[in-house]
């Protein structure tokens, strides 16, 4: 099945094939997680914790259920949610008095330890984050790692003394986004987006978007700046140096198992997965290539590569299953793992290693004794390949317009006067969804794409995922 002929069926089979999760569980829309998938997605929580971690966050993990009464205190977020919420209403055989929610997301869960947490200015900034599973009922068509149900979500919430403070936040949170992503290999644009398609309840959200190989663009993630209008409702106040006391100004940010379905998207060709080296559960295969009165040399050889790496840390795979050379290479390319090295009676003799790299498909040898350092700079040339790749194609995927005529199915740029009517008439008549404008201006001078009105306004559309 052709990546480029029906992106949608290759994605499929793709995560079939590669065994990443398993949707025969009895509710649609939660997906188990199968041991493959879900080692992947443990190193993408690795790399999330670390830069987290590093810049004074700390974890929590928070319950599941949050009472009715909470829930509802900001009055937009309850509207942005409502249809998508699962309830519990009984505990046993008592239909509960207050229903509880289970969670969608974990403001309303934290907000009110939040406004007993903090206290005074010294409390602040206050900068928590979890790894935990939400959950969302999607009506539209499900589909692996992109649009579940029960998803595997990280959520960041800062409260700070002041605006400018909460500001300097997103900017932290876009240095951590790029550390993250050069490691995922993945390539995003920010957007501001519209009014109408902000969290509930923020003041402004910055949407991250990745574009597939269909031209669509898939949010792999937001950070939101909420002022103080979740700390408002939720009374999270403190006293300042001056004796007053303040409303805090709060940011989030939120990434999910999307990241997964980013990475397959991008980086997977027509033999399969392709994954980034950080976070491959198996980074250097090594295939015995064995032949008539050699296969103890040759295997001897092979598990004392494979010993070598493991101890520095690569993770690395002896496959020593009775099957011909040729099908392992295939079932390692469907799993995407990034380095093959293959080793034989001609390479012992030359004291060399054979390697192929999935990225690209390149081949060549190794000296046997820089095995590890030889191996650490491939893996790194592969990663930086990537990236730099997809990359090209994320820009390559935007074509500026200047007419809503023959609109191609890419990553749309174009003049917007910024009014409602003109963001719903766009949107609505052409079926695309407003990314929004940029988070980092643009110059632009033009014509709004649907009023004809002068602006310096430029907006992103797309058809969404
Ligand atoms: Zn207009």
């Amino acid at each position: 099945m052709g990546k480029d002929d029906n992106f949608s069926e290759w994605y499929n089979d793709i995560v079939e094939k590669a065994n990443l999760s398993d949707k025969r569980y009895p509710i649609k829309g939660m997906n188990v997680w199968t041991p493959y998938g879900w080692k992947i997605m443990r190193y993408v929580d690795d790399l999330i914790r670390k830069e987290l971690d590093a810049t004074g966050h700390d974890e929590v993990c928070f319950p599941l259920m949050i009472p009715e009464t909470e829930f509802k205190k900001e009055k937009e977020h309850i509207k942005g949610f409502d249809s998508e919420v699962y309830w519990v209403t009984h505990a046993g055989l008592n239909e509960l008095d207050v229903r509880l929610v289970i969670r969608p997301t974990s403001e309303t869960a934290m907000y009110p330890m939040f406004s007993l947490w903090v206290r005074s200015h010294t409390d602040l900034p206050l900068k928590i984050y979890q790894l935990v599973n939400t959950f969302r009922y999607e009506t539209k068509q499900t589909r692996s790692f992109i649009r579940v149900r029960e998803i595997h979500f990280f959520e960041s919430h800062t409260c700070h003394a002041t605006e400018k403070d909460a500001q300097e936040q997103v900017e932290e949170d876009l240095v951590i986004l790029e550390k993250i992503m050069e490691r995922l290999c993945i390539p995003y644009s920010l957007m501001v987006r519209t009014e109408w398609d902000k969290f509930p309840g923020a003041y402004y959200t910055v949407g991250l978007d990745t574009a597939m190989p269909n031209g669509r663009m898939l949010q792999i993630g937001s950070i939101h700046h909420y002022r103080t209008n979740f700390s408002i409702p939720y009374n999270i106040t403190y006293e300042d140096t001056d004796g007053e006391h303040k409303n805090v100004h709060q940011t989030t940010y939120g990434m999910s198992e999307r990241l997964v379905g980013a990475m397959i998207g991008v980086h997977g060709d027509d033999k399969g997965l392709i994954l980034p080296p950080p976070v491959a559960p198996v980074q250097v295969v090594i295939i015995p290539i064995l032949s008539k009165g050699n296969a103890d040399a040759v295997i001897k050889k092979a598990a004392a590569i494979e010993r070598t790496l493991k101890d520095s840390g690569i993770r690395a795979k002896l496959d020593l299953r009775d099957e011909r050379p040729g099908s392992k290479f295939f079932d390692w390319e469907i799993k995407g793992v990034p380095l093959r090295l293959e080793i034989g009676m001609r390479d012992i003799d030359n004291n060399v290693v054979t390697f192929a790299r999935r990225d690209s498909g390149e081949k060549g040898t190794i000296s046997s004794d820089d095995i590890v350092p030889g191996v650490e700079m491939i893996l790194e040339l592969i990663r930086k390949n990537m990236y730099d790749k997809a990359w090209k194609i994320q820009k390559e995927n935007v074509v500026s317009v200047d007419s809503v005529k023959d609109l191609p199915e890419r990553t749309l740029r174009f003049g917007w006067c910024g009014s409602e009517e003109c963001g719903h008439r766009f949107e609505d008549e052409n079926d695309l969804k407003l990314l929004g404008t940029p988070y980092i201006k643009e110059g632009f001078e033009g014509k709004c794409i649907v009023c004809g009105r002068h602006t310096d306004k430029v907006a992103y559309a797309s058809r969404s995922m």
